[in-house]
Parts: C-alpha cells; sequence; structure tokens
C-alpha cells in the first residue's frame, strides 16, 4: 500500500498582516500553517483598537491604517472579495492641505491643486503636463525623488513631494528607492504615472466596517491557528532537516519557518542560525513615530474628515494631521477625531514631545482648532523601515543567504503598504506552491 506523502507543515513567526496572509496562502496550497503571535492581538500596526467617548460611549481608533488603498483586481480586491469583509466607501472627503510657507494651501493630490502649487514657476508646471511623454524605461535602483523629478520634473520633487512622501513613509523621499511604494513601478511599466494609472483601472479608498483591525481579525478567526502571546525565542536547525521553534514554555518542529517579523526581532531570531542575513536584516532602518490621537468638539467644514501634510522644513518634526468623517462609526458621537503624526526619519523640535506643544504646533496650521476634550498617545517605535535605493538588489542577497526551509517575509521586504503586503506575499507564496508541486518540499 502506497504511504501517502506527509503534509508540508510550516509555522508562521509575526501574525501581523504579513503573517497572517503567509498562513491565508499557504492554506490554500496545501501547507498547514500555525502563526505564533507575540502579542495579545492579531494584526501589527493594522489594528482597531477600543477608545470610548468622553462619557464612556464606544469608540475606537485605528493604530496603523484608517482605510486601505484597493486597485480593482489586484491582490488586495481579490483577497477581500475571498474573505467576503464588510467594506464601506471611504465616504466623500473633505479638505485635503498641504501646510506650506506657514499656512495651509489647497493640496497638489489634485490637478488645480498642482497647478496652484506654491514655489513653482511657470515653466515647472508646464513640466509636469509632459509626464505622458517621459520615457517609461526603468532606471535602476533609482530614489523616489530621482524618479519624481524625471517623470514630473525637479519643480515637482522639491516643493510637493517631501511632504507627500513624508506623510506616508515618514522620511525624505531622495532616501527612499522604488521598493517603498512599489506600485509606482507597475504604473511606470503601463506608461507612466497618467497613462498607467488609466491603464491600471480605478482606485477606491475602503475601509472595513469595524475598522482596518477587522482584516486581520477575519483572517485569524478563518485561519484558526493563531496562537496569541506566543513569542518565538530561538530557532534551530535540526539533523533531518527541519527546524525547531522554540517559545518561552514551548517549541514545535516544522519544515518550513516563515519569518513574518520586523527587522530587529527577524534579526534577533535568525542570528543563530542565519547570520549573514541577520547582519542584513540588522542593516534595514526603521523609523519611530510619535502618534496622537485626539477628540475635539466639531468645527463646521469639516464634517466630512480633512487631511493635512505638511512641507517637512517647516513642520518641525510634524508630517500631518488625519481626521475621520464626523458619522464614521470608529469615533465618538458628535466629536471631530484626529490622529497627528510626527518624528520618522525628521527630527522632532524641543517642546513638541508633548501633547501641549503639539497642540500648538498644530493650531499654526490649523487656527481654528478647538482645545480637545480627549487625547491619547500611541507610540509607534520601528513603525515604518526606510527602504533606500538598491534594496531589491540587498533583499535577493538576504532570500538567497536564508538556509533551506526559512523563508523571510513583511514589510521590511515588500514596503510598508497594506495592497504591496498583499501583492507581494501573494507572488511569494506562488513560487512556494510552485517549488512544493514540483519537489514535494519548499
Ligand atoms: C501609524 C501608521 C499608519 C499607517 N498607515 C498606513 C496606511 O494608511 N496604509 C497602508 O497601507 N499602511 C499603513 N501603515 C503600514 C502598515 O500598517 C504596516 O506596514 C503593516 O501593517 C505591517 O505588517 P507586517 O505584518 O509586515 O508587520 P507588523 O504589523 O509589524 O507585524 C509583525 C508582528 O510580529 C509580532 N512579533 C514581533 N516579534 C515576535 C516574535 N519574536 N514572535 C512572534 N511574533 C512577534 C508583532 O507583535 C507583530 O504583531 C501604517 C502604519 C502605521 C504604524
Amino acid at each position: 500500500m502506497a504511504i501517502p506523502p506527509t503534509p508540508i507543515r510550516a509555522i508562521v513567526l509575526g501574525g501581523g498582516i504579513s503573517g497572517l496572509l503567509a498562513a491565508w496562502h499557504l492554506r490554500r496550497r496545501g501547507i498547514s500553517a500555525e502563526v505564533w503571535e507575540a502579542s495579545a492581538a492579531p494584526g501589527g500596526w493594522a489594528q482597531t483598537r477600543s477608545w470610548p467617548g468622553p462619557a464612556g460611549d464606544p469608540g475606537r481608533l485605528e493604530r496603523g491604517p484608517q482605510s486601505l488603498r484597493v486597485s480593482t483586481g489586484g491582490a488586495l480586491d481579490h483577497l477581500l472579495r475571498e474573505l467576503g469583509l464588510d467594506l464601506l466607501p471611504s465616504g466623500p472627503r473633505g479638505p485635503r492641505w498641504l501646510g506650506r510657507e506657514g499656512r495651509r494651501q489647497a493640496s497638489p493630490a489634485t490637478l488645480p491643486g498642482l497647478l496652484r502649487a506654491p514655489g513653482l514657476r511657470l515653466g515647472e508646471k508646464l513640466r509636469m503636463l509632459a509626464e505622458p511623454f517621459v520615457s517609461s524605461t526603468p532606471v535602476p535602483d533609482e530614489s523616489i525623488q530621482a524618479f519624481f523629478a524625471r517623470r514630473l520634473g525637479e519643480g515637482f520633487a522639491r516643493e510637493v513631494l517631501p511632504a507627500l512622501v513624508a506623510g506616508v513613509l515618514a522620511a525624505p523621499p531622495e532616501r527612499l528607492g522604488l521598493d517603498a511604494l512599489s506600485h509606482l513601478r507597475q504604473l511606470e511599466a503601463r506608461g507612466g504615472l497618467l497613462l498607467g494609472g488609466l491603464r491600471l483601472g480605478p482606485e477606491r479608498t475602503l475601509r472595513p466596517a469595524g475598522g482596518t483591525g477587522a482584516l486581520a481579525e477575519i483572517l485569524a478567526r478563518k485561519l484558526g491557528s493563531v496562537s496569541l502571546e506566543r513569542p518565538a525565542r530561538t530557532l534551530e536547525p535540526l539533523a533531518d532537516g527541519r527546524w525547531r521553534v522554540l517559545g518561552e514554555d514551548c517549541s514545535a518542529e516544522a519544515e518550513v519557518v516563515v519569518v513574518a517579523l520586523p527587522s530587529g526581532p527577524a534579526a534577533d531570531l535568525l542570528r543563530a542560525a542565519a547570520p549573514e542575513a541577520a547582519t542584513m536584516l540588522e542593516a534595514i532602518p526603521r523609523l519611530d513615530l510619535q502618534v496622537w490621537h485626539s477628540r475635539h468638539a466639531m468645527v463646521p467644514g469639516w464634517e466630512r474628515g480633512f487631511g493635512l501634510l505638511i512641507h517637512p522644513p517647516e513642520g518641525r518634526g510634524l508630517l500631518g494631521a488625519v481626521s475621520m468623517a464626523a458619522d464614521d462609526p470608529r469615533g465618538a458621537p458628535g466629536l471631530l477625531q484626529i490622529r497627528t503624526y510626527l518624528g520618522g526619519a525628521y527630527p522632532v523640535a524641543p517642546g513638541l514631545d508633548g501633547w501641549p506643544g503639539v497642540f500648538r504646533e498644530l493650531r499654526r496650521w490649523l487656527p481654528e482648532l478647538p482645545e480637545a476634550v480627549q487625547v491619547r498617545e500611541e507610540p509607534c517605535p520601528g513603525a515604518f523601515p526606510l527602504l533606500e535605493p538598491g534594496h531589491g538588489a540587498r533583499a535577493a542577497r538576504l532570500i538567497e543567504s536564508l538556509p533551506p526551509g526559512l523563508h523571510w517575509l513583511g514589510a521590511d521586504r515588500f514596503g510598508p503598504g497594506i495592497p504591496d503586503l498583499a501583492a507581494g506575499v501573494e507572488a511569494w507564496a506562488d513560487a512556494v506552491g510552485r517549488t512544493s508541486a514540483s519537489s514535494g518540499s519548499i
């Protein structure tokens, strides 16, 4: 009688979105996977937390994304459909501003706002309109700054880009490579920012009912094999080629271990088993953010929420602020709920390390903002990886240096955006599925 092959068994370390998606995709390819998560909840940064209103009424805050950018037909779109997550449109959005020259101005994220952007000369505005005619041949190891200077001109890259990038990645565009925003490459491959955007199809901004954290919650529930409060402490190779993972008072063995952790804890775990990979992981900088959540009396005109990005040299470390719409079920009824963030790769000025200083600085840009009725700090140490130009080649070397059976995933590999993580983890799982089908191991 033929002995059925032993199913491949994987342990995924880290129950953030990357780890949960890794286990989800492995399962769909017939590989059983359990997840070890160090903290008491799944989701990592992508968690929705309870924050009751001033009268004790229910309210929540988002630790990470407040909404998800979903491209029709992309990996995240497929996943959300498959999970059957209840999704709400982000709704009509309120004003978007750029803080520049000491006051707020119309956001340059729209064409009229872009053409009115301060600091741009007429020739620089006309240069932006020539973007569809710029060659779409990619330039290796380009920084985000060089990419935009090439496509939209030096004026845009100098005057507008720094605030847009600081608001999303908390770092200057000259220090970041395209791996930090990998959809820019896809756009260029399809003809550029404008033509590529048209060809890639519409993007929607969606929020799961119940908050962005619902994505991790539903993945964890459907997987059913996510162990919380189970930090991995040590990784040991076994004589038969498998791996042993040791926790605080538990251990498990598996054919495959997927390390879906931020670079620091990933390096600690891999130091003995894969020292070269650990050294390369340590070299990926992580940026700390100061994040403040605050609730205020509603300001007329801001009922649909707002977004403010600040030109970094003027922000003194304050990168921006974003508010939820007044009818957002996550907020406290009748109040304006704002998230303000500082730091990342930018030095925070003295006096901005506590709410009174942060509020004074916010009021410089939002003079109408009344005193907060509730404030909560959510520190975000190591929130974002700083993926420098040339990151792709370094990541490829890191992956090559891993011994058989060890895999590495996460924001340090694919970039911090959830859509990029979804696409990256799916492509990784496809490759793993092909290897396991042809060789029986991965
Ligand atoms: C303030 C903020 C705003 C953001 N806004 C957006 C946005 O608008 N749009 C967007 O797309 N993205 C946004 N992001 C980025 C996005 O949330 C993250 O990049 C993404 O969630 C990272 O997922 P991950 O699984 O790779 O890592 P993480 O979320 O860091 O998950 C790693 C997990 O590993 C666990 N862990 C650590 N050590 C161990 C161990 N030894 N053993 C077991 N488990 C361990 C941690 O507890 C954690 O749960 C934002 C992030 C922040 C912080």
